[in-house]
């Protein structure tokens, strides 16, 4: 077993983690605790709206399903994928729904098709992501359980329906809403699996991380994302399942955990058009999303669709109209304004095409704002955590709090405190873009100094101004 190496430190070398990773069941059990969790929440939420006159921002809170989907373990996702690459998709229960009706759908005999090249580009995620943020800011996906159940629902019908209809994990390559998330976010991670010894490879005969004969095991499959372990150099499509691990029987991979976007991993000079339309549209909903803590910035930022809502007379369709303001005519001119920026002094391309080039170390600073919404949120929010076990429905502390006979939880930090943190994330976040830039275009890195500044200086007045 190769031990530490300049790209980091070998965790298998620990006897513990090492006994977990190549133990048959892992991580199936984890899986399995955590789809019982996904469809109890699920259930939970089931047909469950707000009572009478009761704000549904606070009865969120209190409801046990839309609090830890929306108020703790997106944010936490966030913070897990931008720490350590697709470390959630180890345990993801919808992957093991997809990988079960895959084998069902062998077992029965179902012709089961390819994942052709639209698919595995993204263009699909990137509008299932977009629907779900239009339906977060027009129908309040987020806010009403029964919505929230709905959703939970149909990810796990469609995560069954993709996995028996469809090989090689499918779902995840094709269809997951969160993937270009995790794979753009979880870049830089820390947690990477990687070979070891390119000699090890080089002479090992039976290639069992590779060959297709080994895919449908049940321990030490080969890659199920189709990826080539041995060459593995980029933490964007390894799902950190393991896999490879367990099947390598001359014990050369490893699972690392190393320094912050590793340089020696493979840089793309050039973003996909699904990957930089997605980071797009987050940096709209990131922007959105910090002006939210802040009463001017979100006047500021809602002055135009509100009057335009208002002006038309369609304010009861307005949260839909913000939405499209938030993911679509808002990033599209912040973009605009990178891209122009971007080709003063003469570009060899044009201002949209440019975007493709800047997008991948934007996404570092929007996922450092993204970091900081996401602490002032999960702070404000864990605190209905204790009351939401006890009553998992939330109704009799919603009705409590409404009346006043149960005071509101207080949050674990002050606002001040939050956006100090918030602060200091983005300005590491621009470090790290601008570095990302130099090490994926040594030659034309200068230029993208002026895009990552403009959104840096932008999350930080926002972030400022919370209190
Ligand atoms: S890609 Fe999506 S479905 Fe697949 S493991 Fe990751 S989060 Fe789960
Ligand atoms: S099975 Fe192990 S040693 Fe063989 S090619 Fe795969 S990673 Fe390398
Ligand atoms: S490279 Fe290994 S850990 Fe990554 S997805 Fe493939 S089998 Fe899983």
């Amino acid at each position: 077993m190769s031990r530490s190496n300049d790209h980091g430190y070998n965790l298998l070398r620990i006897r513990a983690i090492r006994t977990i990773i190549s133990w048959a069941w892992f991580p199936y059990i984890i899986q399995i605790i955590m789809l019982m969790v996904f469809t109890a929440l699920a259930v939970n939420g089931w047909w469950r709206f707000a009572p009478e006159g009761v704000n549904d921002k606070l009865y969120a809170k209190t409801n046990i399903t839309n609090l830890l989907i929306w108020g703790l373990w997106w944010p936490a996702i966030v913070w897990i994928a931008v720490l350590f690459g697709r470390a959630w998709c180890m345990v993801c229960p919808l992957e093991l729904i997809a990988n079960g009706t895959e084998r069902l759908g062998r077992i029965l005999r179902m012709r089961q098709f390819i994942l052709n090249k639209w698919l595995r580009s993204g263009w699909l995620i990137l509008g299932i992501y977009a629907l779900i943020q239009l339906f977060i800011a027009g129908a309040h996906l987020h806010r009403i359980p029964a919505y929230t159940s709905i959703f939970l629902w149909s990810l796990l019908g469609i995560a069954g329906l993709v996995g028996f209809f469809f090989k090689d994990r499918a779902f995840c390559r094709g269809f997951c809403p969160v993937g270009i998330l995790l794979s753009s976010y979880g870049r830089g991670g820390m947690l990477a699996v990687r070979a070891g010894s390119g000699h090890a490879c080089r002479g090992c005969t039976g290639k069992d991380c590779i060959m297709a004969c080994n895919r449908a095991k049940l321990y030490g499959r080969s890659c199920p994302s189709l990826l080539n372990p041995p060459k593995l150099n980029s933490n964007r499509d390894c799902l950190v399942c393991g896999q490879c691990i367990k099947s390598c029987k001359p014990d050369n991979m490893q699972l690392i955990l190393r320094r912050p976007f590793h340089p020696a991993d493979i840089r793309d000079e050039y973003a996909s058009w699904p990957v930089t339309l997605f980071i797009l549209m987050v940096s709209g909903f990131v922007t959105g999303e910090l002006c939210s803590e802040w009463k001017t910035a979100q006047h500021i930022f809602l002055w135009l669709p509100e009057h335009f809502t208002g002006g038309v007379g369609l304010g009861k369709i307005s949260g839909w109209v913000e939405g499209m303001w938030m993911i679509g005519v808002y990033p599209v001119l912040l973009w605009a304004l990178f891209g122009i920026v971007y080709s003063i002094g003469g570009s060899d391309a044009s201002v949209i095409r440019n975007w493709r080039f800047f997008a991948l170390p934007i996404v570092v600073v929007v996922s450092a704002g993204h970091m900081a919404k996401g602490l002032a949120k999960f702070v404000s929010w864990a605190g209905f955590l204790p009351g939401a076990i006890k009553d998992p429905p939330g109704l009799h502390t919603i009705l409590g709090i409404s009346s006043k006979v149960i005071p509101l939880p207080a949050s674990l930090m002050s606002l001040s405190v939050v956006s100090f943190i918030g602060i200091t994330l983005v300005v590491v976040g621009m470090y790290f873009a601008y570095r990302e830039a130099r090490l994926s275009c040594p030659e034309k890195y200068r230029k993208i100094r002026a895009p990552i500044f403009l959104l840096g200086i932008l999350f930080i007045v926002i972030i400022s101004g919370w209190k």
